[in-house]
């Protein structure tokens, strides 16, 4: 199996190796205050022999660092798929990721590959979750991690990195400053960087999640046929594909990265076609979904929203993740702070599932769109952020 970059823009290809982020030719067209140009993704050819529950992957397992990332629960949850006439609802709950939320599955794999290659510190911006969470990895792996941060980030998600034992320089701007800065100090000083989008691997990390969500729904439907004595009625598949999965959107990256595994498991033949993939956003954050009605992105419109970490005035793989849902039919939708709260209490007082408002957004944005699917469709929706790493947020649903 050969693994490399590929631009999806251009068709160039680049080697996999430090110091390497962005397509030359296409990051040369890059426009202020627009999405990054020339992001790259990891491309592979040759046969792949992993078995059945593994994912291809371009680090070397030896080097992914000791701590369990991915594996996270698919749940059934059973009230809820009552109350909203859905009996194939399913969430997938990155909220239990060992610092609490879905970006770890970019940090496990950008810590592996500063690993392999002899690499002992990362530098990255972040809104707070992606700092809390390279910080976490970085400690289990013994790297030094330096995180920018803008000043305003949920007071739990700063701790984290100060517990794990992180460089915190706190920022006095928005993450787009954050951004900035933490590019001009991995320039000065040659530490890899893990700016979302901008480092690759940040978004093959993500694409575990969908090789997990084909296992899950396999198990989930034996499980079911067993409990209803039909067991003996199925015939057993290795995978089974969602009809619909909904992923909340700030930057773009969980969504490209939930459609490059998908990608990778029809070209290994695990499933048949991509499932449709909706982006939910905050209407206080919504540049994907405007982008998708107009076809550009327009100039930047502060963001304004409840939910931080989906809150980004410029969506850095913004172009990379249009072009992906445009390939794939995909959709968005677009929910208020008042419906992000509402589901935020829903799916906690209906499921027992607390999740934080960014997360939340995905669920409100299943329920807005639910008029538009069928009863019998299997829908997973990625709830990717633990309620307690924003509890102000969550004292505002409360009206506390
Ligand atoms: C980062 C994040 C998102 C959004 O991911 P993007 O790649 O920025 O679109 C959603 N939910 C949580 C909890 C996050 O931390």
């Amino acid at each position: 199996m050969r693994w490399f970059y590929r631009c999806p823009g251009c068709g160039a290809e680049y080697a996999i190796e430090p110091g390497r982020y962005l397509c030359d030719v296409c990051a040369a067209g890059q426009k202020p205050n627009q999405p990054l140009e020339g992001v790259l993704e990891c491309a592979w050819e040759g046969n792949y022999s992993g078995g059945p529950d593994e994912v291809p992957l371009p680090v070397a397992e030896k080097y992914l660092p000791p701590l369990p990332v991915g594996a996270t629960p698919l749940w059934e949850p059973h009230r809820l798929r009552e109350e909203t006439g859905f009996p194939h609802l399913f969430f997938k709950d990155d909220t239990c990721e060992p610092t609490g939320s879905f970006k770890d599955r970019a940090s496990y794999l950008v810590a592996g590959f500063a690993r392999e290659h002899g690499i002992t510190e990362i530098a990255l911006a972040s809104t707070g979750n992606a700092a809390s969470s390279m910080s976490g990895i970085g400690a289990a792996a013994g790297l030094k991690i330096t995180v920018f941060l803008p000043k305003k980030a949920p007071v739990a998600k700063r701790v984290q990195v100060l517990q794990y034992g992180a460089t915190l320089k706190e920022v006095d701007g928005t993450y787009d400053v954050a951004f900035d800065q933490s590019l001009a100090y991995s320039a000065e000083t040659g530490v890899l960087s893990r700016n979302t989008a901008y480092n690759p691997l940040t978004i093959e990390g993500k694409k575990t999640v969908s090789f997990e969500i084909v296992r899950d729904l396999a198990r989930a439907r034996e499980h079911e046929a067993k409990r209803a004595g039909r067991l003996g009625e199925l015939a057993h598949k290795d995978y089974v594909c969602p009809d619909h999965v909904f992923v909340p959107v700030g930057d773009g990256v969980i969504i490209a990265g939930v459609f490059k595994g998908f990608e990778d498991l029809v070209k290994l033949g695990r499933i048949q076609k991509v499932p449709t993939i909706w982006a939910c956003q905050a209407e206080g954050s919504s540049a994907l979904a405007r982008a998708m009605e107009s076809g550009v992105f327009g100039d930047p419109v502060p963001s304004d929203t409840i939910a931080d970490s989906i809150s980004v005035d410029v969506p850095r793989n913004g172009a990379h993740a249009l072009a992906k849902l445009r390939k794939h039919n995909g959709r968005a939708v677009v929910v208020s702070d008042a419906q992000i709260l509402d589901a935020q209490k829903e799916l906690a007082s209906g499921a027992g599932l607390f999740a934080e408002p960014s997360s939340s957004a995905a669920w409100a944005g299943f329920r807005k769109a639910s008029s538009m699917l069928r009863a019998d469709e299997t829908i997973v929706v990625l709830l990717t952020g633990s309620g307690l790493k924003d509890v102000a947020g969550a004292m505002k649903g409360l009206g506390l």
